[in-house]
């Protein structure tokens, strides 16, 4: 048997009946986040809707209005999950989302097309492939794919698509000859009735239960992206097809507009700008630094050989860092005093380090982390962390000269 969908998968619509409709709920994920949705499954006498299979997600579209959240098989059956009950024995109108649908189609059909070239010319059979939402990729059995033979491979393909070789599905008999001369990845475990085959016109042959183009030429063109490495001993190789190229095109465009500007020089010259920048950078950030590690030393300097000295050392450097703050810390003689040195954006988030005598430093280093609504972890004679209110440096500052007295103390 087989559904409309992949009867005619150019269909659209169709009128069909309700058979069943039992309470249910789905599980599925939106935006990251896991929902449960309660809502009931529905079983039709026939289906324009795809349900997943032969490694194409499932359609989106619509019954009666009420949108479809998803189409499983069971059996001979295909279930749509709605949220709305329908009466069984109701006239339905299913309508197709059409966009997720020829894309997938484009895809799936591709995949044929790539998997077939790619044992015939090169003997890289296919194990797995996946219908991604930006990119598809084929897992071949084969160590490695060369850049040469990757470009070969593309080429090869769309030259299939420019003789716009027909792609056509049909159904034979289980236990049939024909199935002894077509290419198959096994039938599920509960698979009934007839068996569908999808041909490429001279090319090859597939048991497969997708929907697929009737033409390669609707494949417009496929772009193979690239070779990664796989599970064992296999190769991932991603690839675009259809509309995807185009799509991915006018990214790539957007882009490189961008960097243009950026960069102030045409796109043939973005790579060389990028890594003359990337260069510079580098330079200036050792530069900083040096200069910083020279600074603190100033600072430290400057605390060390002040007559009649304040005991504690309060200081901020908005361009400063942990190591900054750290390299100050190691310059001053921490034995009789403390040190609130701050980093980063005074009305907004930044660093702090709190150092003297550890004992003093291990009670206080805590508050002054609550005291900047911040975190921070300890070690000998220093509490360090982030901290959320720089404004309330001032609050911390009196924390810290609490403990003055502790000090002259010990
Ligand atoms: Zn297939």
């Amino acid at each position: 048997m087989a559904f409309a969908c992949q009867k005619n998968s150019y269909l659209k619509e169709l009128t069909t009946k309700v058979v069943s409709c039992t309470p249910a709920e789905l599980k599925q994920v939106v935006n990251g986040k896991k929902q449960t949705l309660q809502g009931y499954e529905i079983i039709t006498e026939d289906t324009v809707l795809f349900p997943e299979g032969g490694g194409q997600p499932d359609d989106r579209g619509t019954m009666n209005g009420i949108d479809v959240h998803r189409v499983t098989r069971r059996g001979g059956d295909a279930v749509l999950f709605v949220e709305t009950a329908i009466e069984p024995g109701t006239e339905i109108l299913q309508k197709v989302d059409w966009t997720r649908r020829f894309d997938h189609m484009q895809q799936h059909s591709a995949q044929h097309l790539i998997t077939a070239i790619a044992e015939e010319r090169y003997g890289w059979p296919t194990t797995s492939w996946d219908l991604g939402k930006e990119k598809s990729f084929i897992e071949m059995d084969t160590p490695k794919i060369g850049v040469e033979e990757m470009q070969e491979l593309e080429k090869e393909v769309n030259t299939a698509i420019r003789k716009q070789l027909a792609m056509t599905p049909r159904l034979v008999d289980l236990g049939s000859s024909v199935l002894n001369s077509v290419r198959t990845r096994g039938l599920p475990d509960d698979h009934v009735g007839q068996v569908r085959i999808v041909e490429i016109e001279t090319i090859e042959a597939n048991t497969c239960c997708g929907t697929h183009v009737a033409n390669l030429s609707h494949l417009q063109s496929i772009k193979l992206l690239g070779a990664e490495k796989g599970k064992k001993s296999k190769t991932n190789l991603y690839f675009l097809a259809g509309n995807r190229v185009l799509d991915y095109l006018g990214k790539c465009l957007t882009n490189e507009k961008l960097l243009t500007g950026f960069l102030k020089c045409g796109p043939d010259g973005h790579p060389q700008a990028a890594e003359k920048i990337q260069k510079s950078l580098k330079v200036a950030n050792k530069s900083t630094t040096m200069l910083l590690r020279d600074l603190a030393a100033l600072e430290a300097y400057r605390y060390n050989n002040q007559a009649d000295k304040d005991p504690v050392l309060v200081l901020h450097r908005k361009e400063g860092d942990l190591e900054f703050l750290n390299m100050i810390a190691n310059e001053i003689n921490l034995q009789n005093c403390l040190a609130l040195l701050t980093a980063g954006d005074e009305k907004g988030a930044g660093m702090f380090l709190a150092a003297g005598p550890d004992d003093i430093i291990k009670e206080v280093g805590p508050k002054i982390a609550e005291c900047l609504e911040g975190k921070g972890a300890s070690k000998t004679g220093r509490y360090q962390g982030k901290a959320n209110k720089m404004s309330k440096r001032s609050t911390a500052e009196e924390v810290l000269r609490s403990y003055t007295q502790k000090l002259t103390a010990g």
